[in-house]
């Protein structure tokens, strides 16, 4: 794994503590993270307001997750998700993935308070 600056260090930090997740179960969604193809980044007012991405199965190769996230809920398509309604690493990863976009794009962090949606979650999936 590579060596994460400080900023980014506390942002994945602060995404455990609001999920109520282990550091490391949060740090395994950023390893997905780097491995997401984006589909679509939707901004509005110089500002990312959410994104879409694709992700493939660690357990069955060939099969994918289809995973969004926006400032007004968050959708992801494994069992998880859908059955159990929580919020899935493929989830978590697709917020790491908005928070680099936003970065890059505008030198500006995600602010997690925002997500009315993100609350504590099992670790399933
Ligand atoms: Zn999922």
């Amino acid at each position: 794994m590579s060596v994460l600056d400080e900023e980014t260090k506390h942002f994945l930090f602060e995404l455990a503590d609001r999920l109520g997740w282990r550091k490391s179960r949060v740090l395994e969604a950023y390893e997905l993270a780097k491995k997401a193809e984006i589909l679509e980044i939707k901004e509005e007012d110089n500002e990312v307001i959410g994104i879409r991405i694709k992700l493939e199965s660690q357990s069955r190769k060939g099969e994918f997750y289809y995973v969004l996230v926006g400032k007004y809920g968050a959708k992801c398509n494994c069992e998880f998700s859908t059955i159990k309604k929580g919020i899935c690493k493929h989830i978590a990863a697709a917020i790491i993935v908005w928070y680099a976009v936003s970065m890059i794009k505008y030198g500006k962090k995600i602010n997690l308070d925002e997500l009315s949606w993100l609350k504590e979650s099992e670790e399933g999936m």
